[in-house]
């Protein structure tokens, strides 16, 4: 997933980043699946700064995995 346009001021000059604290930030499903480090994208707008994330499509597949074996259990 890209953030290729700003939703809020609709232009296109958009810089590609991570949202950092101490060892960046990452998004932990209630599943508990282990995050190890950052997992979360971040877009910028260089016009008006709005900033979007987005979670690692490695760590929505795995969550998506453990989401079928718990409905299949
Ligand atoms: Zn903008």
């Amino acid at each position: 997933m890209n953030m290729n346009t700003c939703p809020k001021c609709h232009r296109t000059d958009i810089d590609r980043g991570k949202l950092m604290s101490a060892g960046g930030i990452a998004y932990k499903s209630d599943l508990h699946l282990v995050v190890l480090e950052s997992n979360c994208r971040a877009y910028a707008c260089l016009d008006c700064g709005y900033t979007e994330n987005y979670v690692d499509p490695e760590y929505l597949r795995k969550v998506r995995e453990k989401r079928l074996r718990h409905q299949q259990s």
